[in-house]
């Protein structure tokens, strides 16, 4: 990984922005480089405080935090702007330069038997799309990014818990090809139907994403279940803003409607150790990352749906019509 954090865009934004304090979000892989990002804006007389809690996507946006330090700006690194807050936010997307060229050939072998491709990247690889897009015409591949839906900020931009823009173009394309990582390929791989191969830049290989739909369907389709069986269910919600999917008053009623006892927790981030003692909950619902259910739930004890899950055992959807608009 060969990071590059646009010091100049940086150094430009803060002069135009004028705070006084800034609060920095970091991913985790970057913040080890904190104290040179400290050192940038430092130099311009702005005072910093980098943000210890996590910033797994554009989502994790705390206004409050920032609030709390006396902060006037937020600067989030490393994913594209995901929602729009009465707060400022400077959003700094973090380019990975790599050659790629050595793994799209790679790739080649495991696209052969197809000739219309559906691409989509992760946001430190937006600078090398055109490449990536010559790369496969002249392999004559016929090329189609990804629709720009929802929360994603530009045509191909994927990110984990949007993924209409690769249903959009799905019936267009033979495959799909994620550039990124194993995260982002598996959520493409739950949501569309049509193959998919993942271009893992981060272990250097190419990885065919086959029968990962039918196991983690399988496994759902058993979440749901446990909800349908449930007496005592907990919905969760998450502070963080970009977090909100679903909402809790819907559920409610008809979870009482049902007979099942309901409570409502919140909390910061959602982890197994702050769900340990509510042991009498027999299923918790989740309103926070769609994807923590789904990719996590062997963490977990008791079971945990989605809120699209939780319509299904609720009866208000069938399955059929979650899997059509895509189960994130
Ligand atoms: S909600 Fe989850 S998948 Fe979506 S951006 Fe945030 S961390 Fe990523």
């Amino acid at each position: 990984m060969v990071l590059n954090f646009e010091k100049e865009k940086l150094v430009t934004e803060l002069k135009k922005l004028k705070p006084k304090k800034v609060l920095v979000q970091l991913p985790e892989g970057i913040k080890q480089n904190a104290s040179e990002i400290a050192e940038i804006i430092e130099n311009l007389n702005i005072e910093v405080v980098f943000s210890g809690e996590t910033a797994w996507g554009g989502c994790c946006i705390s206004p409050q935090e920032a609030k709390n330090v006396g902060a006037d700006l937020i600067v989030h690194f490393g994913h594209a702007k995901f929602i729009d807050i009465d707060f400022p936010i400077l959003y700094m997307e973090v380019k990975d330069e790599l050659n790629l060229h050595p793994l799209l050939q790679k790739s080649i072998k495991h696209l052969k038997n197809f000739k219309k491709i559906g691409i989509s990247y992760s946001i430190q690889h937006k600078h090398d799309i055109d490449k990536i897009i010559r790369f496969y015409e002249n392999e004559e591949k016929k090329v189609i990014l990804s629709g720009k839906k929802g929360r994603v900020k530009y045509e191909g931009h994927i990110v984990g818990c949007q993924y209409s823009g690769l249903k959009a173009i799905e019936k267009d394309v033979d495959c799909f090809v994620i550039i990124g990582n194993q995260f982002h390929s598996m959520g493409a791989a739950i949501s569309v139907e049509k193959p998919v191969v993942l271009v893992d830049v981060y272990n250097d290989k190419i990885r065919d994403m086959d029968g990962v739909r039918e196991k983690i369907l399988k496994q759902r389709a058993i979440s749901i279940q446990k909800l349908k069986d449930a007496r005592n269910v907990g919905i969760i919600q998450e502070e963080k803003l970009g977090q909100q999917f679903g909402t809790s008053e819907y559920l409610v009623d008809k979870l009482k409607e049902q007979d099942k006892n309901v409570i409502l927790i919140t909390m910061n981030e959602l982890t197994p150790d702050k769900l340990m003692n509510f042991y009498n909950i027999d299923c918790f619902i989740v309103l926070a990352c769609p994807r923590i259910p789904i990719d996590d739930f062997a963490k977990y004890e008791k079971p945990m749906v989605t809120f699209k899950e939780a319509l299904v055992a609720l009866g208000m959807k069938s399955w059929d019509e979650i899997l059509k608009i895509g189960i994130i």
